[in-house]
């Protein structure tokens, strides 16, 4: 951990700003948001705009994302005024991926599910970070066994030592709802029909009740296997 901000001590919103600003001040470069058009992602976007903090948006169009989810950043760039820097993956390894395994090979094998996320998502990840000298998630401690280790702000190791900012480490899942609906946030609708998580179309499914918000990812695999490669925390 590089920071001494921890939730305990503030309000939700407290927290965040001082996040995200203890966050700016420690990277002293270009920062920008890695959006997945969640609804955590659009809560700090509202808070990036409310605060003014010069924060721009990335994201990643891996090639199967859902519908929602483009209709959601058309929204979030009409409703702000913002700009999205989108990322796309290497064409030829994508015809190359297809072309050899076919369309769903992730399901075969964590290898092979692996293999996609590495071409889809984290090669695109790593040249949209190449320039900054930090990034912001909307990583919550509280989203499954993969999350709980996540700091306020810290070293990215895995991309080149920058620093990553998670403003909303500690936000409840009830305390990023109750933000999103008080401001009516424009928010993805795949949300009201169960994804708490919003990731690629056939990877990512509705959860019932009482589940783990990551339930509905990879749902084939083991708990400890749910994450992308984006958020590994060592090289
Ligand atoms: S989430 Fe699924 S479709 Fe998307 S990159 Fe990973 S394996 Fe491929």
């Amino acid at each position: 951990m590089t920071t001494t901000a921890r939730q305990s001590d503030f309000s939700p919103l407290a927290a965040a700003e001082m996040i995200l600003r203890q966050g700016l001040k420690q990277a002293a470069g270009a920062v920008q948001l890695a959006s997945s058009f969640s609804v955590e992602d659009i809560v700090l976007i509202d808070l990036i705009q409310r605060w003014q903090l010069p924060i721009g948006i990335f994201a990643i169009d891996t090639g199967r994302l859902n519908e929602e989810t483009y209709e959601v950043a058309e929204a979030v760039v009409s409703h702000y005024k913002v700009k999205i820097d989108w990322y796309f993956p290497q064409a030829q390894a994508v015809e190359a991926l297809e072309r050899e395994k076919g369309l769903f090979s992730f399901r075969e094998s964590l290898e092979n599910r692996h293999e996609c996320c590495r071409i889809r998502k984290t090669e695109p990840l790593v040249r949209a970070l190449a320039p900054l000298s930090g990034w912001v998630t909307g990583l919550r401690r509280e989203q499954g066994v993969t999350r709980s280790q996540v700091e306020a702000i810290e070293i990215d190791v895995a991309h080149g030592n920058i620093i990553k900012i998670n403003p909303l480490i500690d936000w409840s899942e009830a305390e990023v709802w109750d933000y999103a609906k008080r401001e009516r946030l424009p928010l993805n609708r795949l949300h009201q029909q169960g994804y708490p998580s919003i990731g690629c179309a056939p990877c990512t499914r509705a959860i019932q009740a009482g589940e783990d918000v990551r339930a509905g990812r990879w749902w084939w695999e083991n708990p400890e296997h749910k994450e992308c490669g984006l958020h590994r925390r060592k090289s």
